[in-house]
C-alpha cells in the first residue's frame, strides 16, 4: 500500500499525500498546498528519501508548500507546463485564505511529456485531465488514484475559474477515469476517498456520461 500518510493543509484543507514506494525508502509528495514543516518532519521522521514533489494542477492551495519542501529535501517537482501561470500570480483571496503560500519554482522540465515516472518496483502513471485547469493532472499507482479537483466524492471540480472548462472536464472524467476498474481507490485534493465504482454510481455530475 503505497499510500503513507495523507495531511489536510492550509485553510483549504488540501489533501496533501505522502506515498512510499514499494521495496524502497524512496516517497512522493502529492499537492502540498501548505504547512509545509508538517510535511517535512513526517518525511524526516520516517527517514524517506524524497523523490518527487507533483501537483495535481496549478492553483495556490495545491502548490504553496512546494517550494520549502523542495529546497530542504530535493526531489523532482512535476506541475504541467500549462498550469505554471496560475502559480506565479495567484489572486490575493486564496492566498490570504491559505497563509504562507510561497511560489512554487519552476516545475522539472524532464517529467513535462512523460507518461509514467518510475517508483521503487512499481510506477506513477500521469493522466492528463483538463477541465478544472488546462494542466490539470491525476496520478495513479497500484490501485489508487489521486485526482486533485477534478473528481470529488460525490462531486467535481468548479470550471468556472480562469482556464477551466465544464465540458472538457467531464469528457476528460468519462475518457479517462470511468475506464478504470470500479475497485480503483480514488483520493480527491479535498475531502474523503471513495472508488470509481462508487463515483461511477452515485455521484450527480456523472450521470449520462
Ligand atoms: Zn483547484
Amino acid at each position: 500500500m503505497p499510500l503513507f500518510e495523507t495531511i489536510p493543509v492550509g485553510g483549504l484543507q488540501t489533501n496533501c499525500y505522502i506515498l512510499t514506494a514499494p521495496d524502497s525508502t524512496e516517497c512522493a509528495v502529492i499537492d502540498p498546498g501548505g504547512e509545509p514543516q508538517r510535511v517535512i518532519e513526517v518525511l524526516k521522521a520516517a527517514e524517506l528519501e524524497l523523490r518527487y514533489v507533483l501537483s495535481t494542477h496549478g492553483h495556490a492551495d495545491h502548490t504553496g508548500g512546494v517550494a520549502p519542501i523542495h529546497d530542504e529535501l530535493g526531489g523532482q517537482f512535476y506541475l504541467e507546463e500549462s498550469d505554471v501561470f496560475y502559480s506565479v500570480d495567484p489572486p490575493d483571496w486564496l492566498v490570504a485564505a491559505l497563509g504562507g503560500f510561497v511560489a512554487p519554482p519552476n516545475p522539472d522540465a524532464s517529467l513535462q511529456d512523460v507518461q509514467s515516472l518510475g517508483f521503487g518496483s512499481s510506477a506513477i502513471q500521469l493522466i492528463r485531465t483538463p477541465g478544472h485547469t488546462p494542466g490539470s493532472t491525476c496520478f495513479l499507482i497500484d490501485g489508487m488514484v489521486f485526482t486533485g479537483d477534478t473528481l470529488f466524492r460525490g462531486s467535481i471540480g468548479r470550471y468556472d475559474l480562469p482556464g477551466g472548462d465544464g465540458r472538457q472536464e467531464l469528457e476528460s472524467i468519462r475518457d479517462h477515469l470511468l475506464v478504470l476498474p470500479d475497485e480503483t481507490q480514488v483520493f480527491p485534493g479535498h475531502g474523503p476517498s471513495s472508488t470509481i465504482g462508487e463515483e461511477r454510481r452515485s455521484n450527480p455530475y456523472l450521470a449520462g456520461l
